[in-house]
């Protein structure tokens, strides 16, 4: 009978539920996290292969909740993205890592883009006010994309790039050849550089190293065509170093040179033949 059906749907429900509550505790925590103060950006330097001398910093988003923990970024900024919220943290990110940067003494700071972002809300006023609030020059900051932001309205996409570039605000291609990497895409947004994906650099570790390698050596001779800077990430090794540079890669970024950390500030720079 009825009751009895209700008795199995509600037993069904909290079978299923243990999951789905663990889930929407997951999410009413990210959602509180900005206005309790539970979010951090470390800073990991992307060095200059030929020279070692470092060439600007990553910024990436950590969270801490005191009851879930260290939560990863490949976990909570998919939510962050599913529901919107990004758009208020990326807008903090975007304060934060300018503010930080503006103690750098002309070293750029890299920050990451959601699509969303470019969807939603004001970006171009966002950049604008966080260069503006921390006296960070246009120069010194730059933002990383990825190719599938041209999915979804490519024509606005475009229009907040080229606002970007007039502002004087470099951005890059992050993972490029992963996912939609087409060359059209790079005649018709205004980029600075490409961020070879980690994937490729993996795999010179592996038994794909011909293949690799080949790979790195079109992605260095299309961006030296275009006059576009390469970054290769995820170097944790010193033949990797050593193998990107002869390989032409102008930036490299990984374990090897540092790890992502809260405390990370650029050496004060010294003139040469100046004692400090
Ligand atoms: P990503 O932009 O590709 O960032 C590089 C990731 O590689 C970072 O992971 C970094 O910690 C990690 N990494 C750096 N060096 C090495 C290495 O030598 N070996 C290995 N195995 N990994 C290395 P993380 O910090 O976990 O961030 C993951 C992703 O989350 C980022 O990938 C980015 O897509 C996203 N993300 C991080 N912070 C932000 C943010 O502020 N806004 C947005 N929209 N996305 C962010
Ligand atoms: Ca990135
Ligand atoms: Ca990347
Ligand atoms: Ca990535």
């Amino acid at each position: 009978d009825d009751a009895r059906e209700q008795g199995h749907a509600l037993a069904r429900y909290q079978g299923g539920g243990e999951e789905r509550q663990a889930t929407l505790h997951f999410e009413a925590a990210l959602a509180d996290a900005l206005n309790q103060g539970e979010f951090d950006l470390h800073y990991q330097p992307i060095t200059d292969a030929a020279s070692g001398l470092v060439r600007g910093a990553e910024a990436l988003l950590r969270w801490h909740n005191p009851e879930l923990g260290f939560r990863s970024p490949a976990e909570f900024i998919p939510v962050l993205e599913r529901t919107g919220l990004i758009v208020p943290v990326g807008a903090w990110v975007l304060h934060e890592a300018c503010r930080r940067a503006s103690t750098w003494g002309g070293v750029p700071v890299a920050v990451n883009l959601s699509a969303r972002q470019f969807q939603q809300g004001d970006l171009l006023g966002t950049v604008r006010s966080a260069l503006q609030g921390s006296g960070l020059p246009p120069e010194c900051l730059k933002l990383e994309i990825t190719e599938s932001l041209m999915i979804q309205s490519p024509e606005r996409v475009q229009e907040i790039l080229l606002g970007l570039r007039q502002m004087g605000v470099q951005v890059m291609l992050d993972d490029f050849g992963t996912g939609y990497s087409n060359l059209s895409l790079l005649r018709n947004i205004p980029v600075s550089g490409l961020k070879i994906d980690r994937s490729f650099v993996t795999a010179l570790e592996r038994g794909e190293n011909a293949s690799a390698q080949a790979m790195i050596r079109a992605i260095v001779q299309l961006s030296e065509a275009l006059g576009l800077d390469t970054v290769a990430e995820g170097v944790e090794h010193a033949e990797e170093h050593q193998l990107l540079r002869d390989l032409g890669v102008t930036l490299l970024q990984g374990y090897h040179f540092a790890p992502p950390s809260a405390t990370w500030n650029p050496e004060p720079h010294c003139p040469s033949g100046v004692v400090a």
